[in-house]
């Protein structure tokens, strides 16, 4: 019964994962969005702290004017007078320090939700790449976008709405006020002010050049020391010591002047500018004392007008380290949203399902080609074509590194082949729903099985999530394993180390058994799942799955060939193709490719069937 009609597959060839990352503001957007109400209060009150900020100079020279009064001529209380703008003033500090704490408040909890959910969505679209992407980039790329990449996008998006709008009302604030005192002195700011910031932001971003360059040569010379010391073995044996010692040598000195002309850069940088600062001080007193003595401006004016510009000043300053965070933010969010919007070749579910009645098992490979995406001009499959009839056992033989492996991978549905196509009961696995057919139809066991860090009862439930704690016992029974876990303390309910770490191989490979087997898998796959036991392990675990082959259609991958002479049909492979299809006594007789390999293996060690 066609349950589906064949769609046309999807394109399966690669594309370079690392593209060129754009920031991706409509997805920035979504993740804002619900934030928007908490984020509309927290600009509010941050508005509200910087607006408070603009008041403080203003009362602080009124109050500096009474000061001067009471130096001129000793009448009068000073308490009393000043009383009235001291409390305001106090006023307005308590004001400015409950929106301050109020907007940081807020903008923590966006970020922090912004961050959540840009993880869970990274994550989970990570989660879904075809295997291919996988095998183009390493796990530690993939992890610091999760951690340092989010990170750094959330502090700086806090960093430029609290900072970077308090900048810029106090700097559009301070020179309104500074305006209404002195237009003349102002005039005078706006131009030294912006004039001393480019030269300053100049400076800063050649500093930062020369920084970075320092880092890289640091990295250089401990590159090399790195490659010495780990390699000693092989600069021992060349009598190369002297000559690493000066390799390591010429590098030191290398990054010891770039980081001396560090240095003096920042040291120039330094000086200057606190001779810039310190001048626009004497100037503005300067300037704006003969201001006073013309009375065209009072003394306590002038005490705003110092505050205020320094004010003005220092938000500047701010501004000018936020845009480098905004850049370095920008592209973190980036680097964060790249692998987000990344779709894979093949979904990880869509696609017709076979009603379990109707299920037979039969798998067939009709002329496969076949490279790896990241390796596209090395053909690993060529015209390969294979049958597995449904309930028997399919032995695949050939020299490590033949493709067997590869062969498992393309029933799993990992990777598309290249040309040729792949059938499940006739059906092309393209148009099958991959989540069905690997969690239900295919159970695999590969060399190295891999466990998770909890107990043995979720560890076999991970087959089958919705198992019942009987369904788990009857697979570990089944598998061999359930003697030994009921040994432990905690039996089911033992905790397994990090990958495993506290079991046997043995142990660990009848768990992936048992872990395979509670899904009830109309195939199995056992890629050299005994090549890497001790003989008596294999012994445990060769039993678990016979018994497991029984009645289902299986695929043996097998290095060692003493495992294999019981499978109904043996499939010698070598160089991407079928060389030779038949029974043991078969090949055996046609003493071709497998007759070699046998005969080989039986020189190599003595023959394992033999005790002693
Ligand atoms: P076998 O299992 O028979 O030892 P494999 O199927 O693992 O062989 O590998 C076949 C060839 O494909 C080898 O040359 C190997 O280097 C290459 N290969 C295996 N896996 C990958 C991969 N993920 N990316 C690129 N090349 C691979
Ligand atoms: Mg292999």
């Amino acid at each position: 019964v066609a349950l589906c009609e064949a769609e046309e597959a999807p394109p399966t060839r690669s594309r370079p994962y690392a593209g060129e990352a754009r920031f991706h503001w409509k997805l920035f957007w979504q993740f804002l969005r619900p934030h928007l109400l908490v984020l509309g209060a927290a600009i509010v009150l941050a508005l509200g702290a910087a607006l408070v900020n603009v008041q403080i100079p203003l009362l602080l020279g009124q109050l500096v004017e009474i000061v001067a009064k009471y130096t001129r001529d000793h009448v009068g209380s000073f308490l009393t007078e000043s009383r009235h703008l001291s409390i305001h003033l106090l006023i307005l500090y308590g004001v400015q320090g409950l929106l301050t704490f109020g907007y940081l408040v807020l903008l923590s909890r966006i970020g922090e939700r912004m961050a959540v959910d840009m993880r869970r969505a990274l994550f989970s679209n990570l989660l879904q790449q075809d295997i291919a992407f996988f095998d183009a980039l390493k796990t530690g790329q993939l992890v610091s976008r999760l951690t340092t990449d989010v990170q750094e996008f959330k502090s700086s998006f806090k960093l430029v709405i609290s900072q970077g709008l308090r900048s810029c009302t106090q700097v559009g604030g301070c020179l309104v006020s500074l305006s209404m005192l002195s237009p003349r002195l102002t005039l005078l700011l706006m131009v030294a002010t912006p004039t001393l910031m480019g030269v300053g932001t100049l400076m800063g971003s050649a500093l930062r050049k020369l920084s970075r360059q320092c880092q890289e040569q640091v990295a250089r010379a401990t590159g090399v020391a790195d490659e010495a010391l780990g390699n000693v073995r092989t600069v021992r044996a060349f009598a190369m010591e002297h000559r690493e010692e000066e390799r390591y040598g010429a590098e030191l000195e290398e990054s010891r002047c770039k980081a001396e002309e560090l240095g003096q850069g920042i040291a120039l940088f330094q000086g200057l500018s606190n001779i810039a600062f310190n001048c626009m001080v004497l100037g503005t007193l300067f300037i704006g004392g003969s201001l006073v003595a013309g009375q065209q401006l009072t003394g306590g004016d002038l005490m705003s007008f110092l505050v205020a510009s320094q004010t003005v000043q220092r938000s500047m300053a701010n501004l000018s380290v936020l845009f480098g965070q905004v850049v370095r933010g920008l592209s973190a969010g980036a680097r964060v949203f790249e692998y987000m919007t990344l779709r894979p070749c093949i979904p990880l579910s869509g696609g017709c399902r076979v009603p379990q009645e109707h299920l037979r098992g039969a798998i067939a490979f009709h002329d496969v080609c076949f490279s790896y995406p990241c390796r596209p001009a090395f053909q690993v499959l060529q015209d390969f074509t294979l049958t597995l009839p449904p309930g028997k056992i399919v032995a695949l033989v050939g020299q490590s590194g033949g493709g067997k492996t590869t062969v498992a991978s393309l029933l799993e549905r990992f990777y598309d082949p290249t040309a040729g196509v792949v059938t499940l009961d006739g059906r092309d696995l393209r148009t099958l729903d991959p989540s069905w057919l690997r969690g239900h139809v295919i159970g695999f066991i590969s060399q190295e099985p891999v466990l998770f860090g909890t107990t043995i009862m979720e560890n076999i439930r991970f087959g089958k999530p919705g198992a019942t704690d009987e369904e788990v016992y009857a697979a570990a029974q089944e598998a061999n394993a359930h003697e030994f876990i009921t040994s432990f303390p905690e039996g089911y309910n033992t905790v397994v180390g990090e990958r495993g770490a506290t079991l046997s191989g043995g142990q660990k490979q009848r768990l992936a058994i048992a872990r395979a087997l509670i899904k009830q898998p109309a195939v199995l796959i056992l890629d050299e799942a005994t090549s890497a036991l001790d003989s008596e392990s294999e012994r445990v675990v060769q039993e678990a799955l016979d018994r497991a082959s029984a009645g289902r259609t299986v695929l043996v991958i097998a290095h060692r060939l003493s495992t294999v002479r019981g499978a109904h049909h043996i499939v010698v492979m070598a160089h991407g193709r079928v060389c030779e299809v038949g029974t043991h006594e078969e090949l055996l007789t046609k003493g071709g490719l497998y007759a070699e390999l046998i005969r080989r293996q039986a020189l190599d060690a003595p023959a394992p069937d033999v005790p002693g």
